[in-house]
């Protein structure tokens, strides 16, 4: 208990709630001062609103003190001002299907928290949710870490190890009954985890028990399912769906209770699916009236589907990890027959219908399938996605942003920008509201009003990703 009391106080006595920085932390900081103003700035609110040019905003222990019109906001005496004429700030990403491992090999799973949370940062990520780990306690420990500021990376909503059934998965436990299912719950809610993510051969009475253990101490859970529909997990109680309908078993027609008829069995229904049809709309309208969110994840299935953009961001890795993701890379593109050359449009034209039809769509990376996935080039690749899926620029920064905190019921807070929030955003050196890529070109990120180094933090792990 005693570090935490020490930790406490000294943040007390400084008068602010931001950290103590290790040396380490300390190195990746460029910006630091008690008062900041950042002026002549083009501000994308996070809301959707349009972007406002020639903006002011000041920055004071870790919170927006002030925005408006550069002409009418003063800089206040001894503020540290930072002239970004032809640049914009944005509100930091909050996404919400992040991981803090990656797949090395045959099945195996490597831990990359460290590397990750560096990332993550430097890609403008100040707040995520790891949707699921394969081990155990390190994204606890890390969102501990993170905040205490001993290590350097984004607010974290720390997600439990899988909950799910017998499989082949060397990193997971299987749930025997839903007694366990509720003993798994209870006990990484105790340590510490704030989130749950249901997998693909949970049984109903299993996730209804970790529903239920999970919302008895307010914390949500989420689902990749496949022996559970959609519509099943909504009657549950579930409070959001991973993959946009890409994991949807709810149209397999001879779909057993319980039971997943493999993921390509409900991926080549969804893939036939009429996003004008009455099953799609009433499956909508359940999720809607349940609100149940969804997630779009669009980055991971980029990298199975023939003809796309090779990823960004692959040089961060070791070479044997960058060889095998080219290699994998290779063999897509030469795949004639994959159903992703129809599934990945018919996705995001579902996730575009729902969104549509009044359904809280968020944004997630999953940097996990074969490879690729590389975090923070992800989470600006997935707001490219949202805009290629036919949201205009402001609204996929809304999706990335403000949706995300809301879900979070972290909105009060962050993942939008106003005076009296947390001082969270990105600063571009260009205008997203109208060119989405610009997103790539982050200049500075600030996390509780300290500005992070994006260079930095990428060198410092540049090649070793993998490793840890
Ligand atoms: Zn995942």
């Amino acid at each position: 208990m005693l570090p935490r009391v020490v930790l406490v106080i000294a943040a007390l006595a400084a008068g602010a709630q931001a950290p103590q920085f290790s040396p380490t932390v300390r190195g990746f900081i460029k910006v630091d001062a008690p008062v900041i103003a950042l002026t002549h700035v083009r501000v994308i609110d996070g809301t959707g609103a349009p972007a406002k040019a020639d903006q002011t905003l000041v920055i004071r222990g870790g919170n927006i003190a002030e925005i408006g019109d550069a002409a009418r906001v003063r800089v206040p005496d001894g503020a540290t001002a930072i002239d970004l004429t032809g640049k914009s700030v944005m509100p930091g990403l909050v996404m919400v299907h992040e991981h803090t491992y990656y797949p090395t090999g045959p099945g195996v799973y490597g831990q990359l928290g460290l590397s990750f949370a560096r990332l993550y940062l430097a890609g403008g990520v100040t707040t995520m949710r790891t949707g699921g780990n394969t081990n155990g306690v390190m994204d606890i420990s890390l969102k501990q870490q993170i905040e205490a500021g001993t290590q350097a990376g984004p607010a974290i909503d720390a997600t439990a190890p899988y909950l799910n059934g017998p499989q082949g998965m060397l990193q997971m436990h299987a749930l025997t009954d839903a007694e366990d299912a509720r003993r798994q719950v209870a006990y990484w809610a105790d340590l510490g985890a704030t989130s749950f993510k249901a997998y693909m051969q949970i049984t109903r009475d299993e996730l209804k028990a970790s529903v239920e253990e999970a919302h008895k101490r307010g914390l949500k859970i989420t689902g990749h399912l496949c022996s559970v529909t959609y519509a099943e997990a909504a009657d549950l109680g579930i409070d959001n769906l991973e993959h946009g309908f890409m994991a949807s078993t709810d149209f397999v027609p001879d779909k057993k209770p319980d039971v997943c008829p493999g993921q390509g069995a409900g991926q080549r229904t969804i893939a036939a699916l009429d996003e004008n049809g009455a099953p799609f709309k009433a499956l909508v309208k359940t999720l809607v009236d349940h609100k149940v969110a969804l997630t779009s994840t669009m980055t991971v299935f980029e990298t199975f589907t023939p003809g796309r953009p090779m990823p960004p961001g692959l040089d961060v890795l070791v070479a044997p990890l960058k060889e095998q993701f080219e290699s994998a890379y290779r063999r897509t593109s030469q795949n004639a027959q994959s159903v992703y050359t129809t599934l990945l449009p018919k996705g995001m034209a579902l996730e575009r219908a729902f969104a549509r039809a009044g359904g809280t769509l968020l944004a997630g990376t999953d940097p996990t399938g074969g490879g690729g996935v590389i975090p923070g080039y992800s989470n600006q690749r997935q707001l490219e996605l949202l805009v290629e899926e036919g949201f205009t620029p402001l609204e996929a920064i809304r999706i990335g942003t403000f949706n995300g905190a809301a879900y979070l019921g972290r909105d009060a807070r962050i993942g939008s920008l106003a005076a009296g929030k947390q001082a969270d955003l990105v600063v571009i050196a260009g205008d997203p509201s109208a060119a989405i890529a610009d997103v790539r070109k982050v200049d500075t990120v600030f996390k509780q009003g300290v500005g992070y180094d994006p260079a930095k933090l990428i060198a410092s792990v540049s090649g070793k990703v993998g490793l840890w």
